[in-house]
């Protein structure tokens, strides 16, 4: 790996090393956005499942970035019989076991990895879910991963992606090293990876002066 991105990563896990592991961590001081969140994507996921009329089944999902199980918590064990949550951080998936409460009973698999790091196992999910983490990526990381993951899905299975967006030029934080994207960036990785966009949606209702967030759900 080449030098600048063994840094662009080591500053990422060294960031996360020092959040604490709760909800306001995870959501860079902003808890009060999980509300609605989790009910957009509610209504923007549940229309695909087979339990709602659409023909994704609601075997099994998996969280990437998951942190403490904020979205398996809310989101995913609520729609699907089993979930495998994948986390950079080994104190965030620890604070899972007890922050899940009894939601732990459908976390499957609890995987310490980086995504560019990791390989989901072949014809696994319904669901691969992805939430403010891909700025964590490389563009090269980002379309590698999302190949394996399209690898990853069983027929009728969908990827979600769920990110900030910026409407200007590409943003790099330089405290959690990473990227925020504008539109045309995100969708040209996202075609790059082999993925056709078949919903999308932003996320209304957040607090002025954070940036626009859109959901992408990708076959
Ligand atoms: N998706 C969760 C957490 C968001 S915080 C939620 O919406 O609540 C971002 C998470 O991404 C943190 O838990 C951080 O440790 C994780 N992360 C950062 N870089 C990562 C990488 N390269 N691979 C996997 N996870 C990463």
């Amino acid at each position: 790996m080449a030098e600048k991105e063994v840094e662009f990563y080591g500053n990422a896990k060294n960031y996360w090393e020092t959040i604490p592991p709760t909800i306001d961590g995870m959501l860079g001081g902003f808890p009060e956005v999980s509300t609605v969140d989790v009910k957009t994507s509610l209504a923007f996921l549940r229309p695909f499942l087979t339990t709602h009329g659409g023909n994704t089944p609601n075997n099994r999902a998996l969280d990437c970035g998951a942190g403490i199980g904020r979205v398996t918590k809310y989101l995913l064990t609520s729609l699907f019989n089993q979930v495998d949550m994948v986390e950079l951080n080994q104190t965030f998936l620890n604070q899972a076991q007890s922050y899940l409460g009894d939601r732990k009973n459908k976390v499957d698999r609890y995987i310490c990895s980086g995504l560019q790091d990791f390989v989901p196992e072949s014809g696994r999910y319904n669901v691969i879910w992805c939430q403010w983490v891909l700025g964590h990526l490389t563009d090269e990381d980002f379309v590698a991963f999302f190949t394996r993951c399209k690898a990853a899905i069983v027929p009728g299975g969908l990827i979600v992606i769920k990110e900030n967006v910026t409407s200007e030029e590409r943003d790099f934080d330089q405290i959690d090293s990473s990227y925020t994207r504008p539109m045309s960036e995100m969708i040209s990785l996202i075609k790059r990876s082999g993925l056709k966009i078949i919903k999308t949606k932003k996320q209304e209702g957040l607090p002025p002066g954070l940036f626009a967030v859109y959901m992408f759900a990708m076959k």
